[in-house]
């Protein structure tokens, strides 16, 4: 297997072969279609995601793992073995079109992976994610739980977000201090947003301050008074002391687009 597990690049590899199975199968792969994975390590994943017959590009960071990756899948033309940071990948230079997404994914580099997967969302045709559970399940939670949150909103504007598996450490090795969970993102249709870096910053705004009422914290935005904040929530039908942790993604549209005609009024 050659190196040791390295910490830096929060190597923790699946030992559970059913688990990687359930993972690949949650892809709903069919043959001929185009799959980005991201962090081989050593090819557990990779295997089965071939077995398809699907086209794969598969990216890791850490070169001392490449080898090993090479020797077992250098002779499939279907897969292309990528030594690079994945955060940094364009899409348009490994396929056109849509492609799916698959990763048993380093827990620092969730919050930038998530920011590239709504990027390129318009690409993606469903992504199968492993993760921190906490962190997985703010990113599935919705309106009216305490872990909803910017991350949410922004995941769920565009995709579907379904806890599908939870994983003890004891499935990978060598096991992490936390539990895991399997993450399935499916495109819809939902939402219509105008303008979207609008309705980022009302959306972080409104959070900025998690206890505070929504009106305090969009009043530090600037630009509007507190009563101009209060009319334009009676409006949406919300109360005036509502907390962002009970807005809905509708909620937070409308409200990012009121606020954005009033000050431009
Ligand atoms: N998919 C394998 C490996 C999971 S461990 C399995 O399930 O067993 C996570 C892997 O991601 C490690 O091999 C690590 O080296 C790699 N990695 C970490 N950061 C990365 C990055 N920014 N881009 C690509 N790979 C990365």
């Amino acid at each position: 297997m050659g190196t040791r597990p390295k910490k830096r690049f929060s190597q923790n590899f699946l030992a559970d072969k059913n688990i990687a199975r359930k993972m690949v199968e949650l892809l709903e792969l069919n043959p001929g279609e185009r799959v980005m994975e991201i962090g081989s390590g050593r090819g557990t994943l990779t295997e089965l995601i071939a077995e398809y017959k699907v086209n794969l590009a598969t990216f890791e960071i850490d070169h001392q793992l490449i080898d090993n990756l090479n020797k077992k899948f250098g002779a499939n033309s279907r897969v292309t073995i990528v030594n690079e940071d994945f955060l940094g990948v364009n899409p348009d230079e490994y396929f056109e079109g849509a492609f799916k997404l698959i990763g048993n994914i380093p827990y620092d580099i969730t919050s930038p992976l998530l920011d590239w997967i709504i990027r390129h969302r318009d690409r993606i045709d469903r992504a199968v994610l492993t993760t921190q559970r906490e962190l997985g399940e703010r990113i599935a939670s919705g309106p009216g739980s305490r872990n909803w949150a910017p991350i949410s909103v922004f995941c769920q504007c565009h995709f579907d977000v379904k806890i599908e598996l939870t994983i003890s450490p004891k499935a990978f090795y060598p096991p992490p201090k936390v539990n895991s969970c399997t993450l399935s993102f499916s495109p819809h249709e939902g939402y219509r947003i105008s303008d979207w870096d609008n309705f980022e910053g009302v959306v972080r705004g409104a959070f900025f301050h998690r206890r505070k009422q929504l009106v305090n914290n969009l009043a530090q935005l600037g630009g509007m008074a507190k009563e101009e904040i209060k009319g334009i929530l009676s409006e949406l039908g919300l109360n005036e002391n509502v907390r962002a942790e009970a807005v809905s993604i509708q909620e937070f549209i409308k409200l990012a687009e009121k606020i954005k005609t009033a000050k431009s009024s």
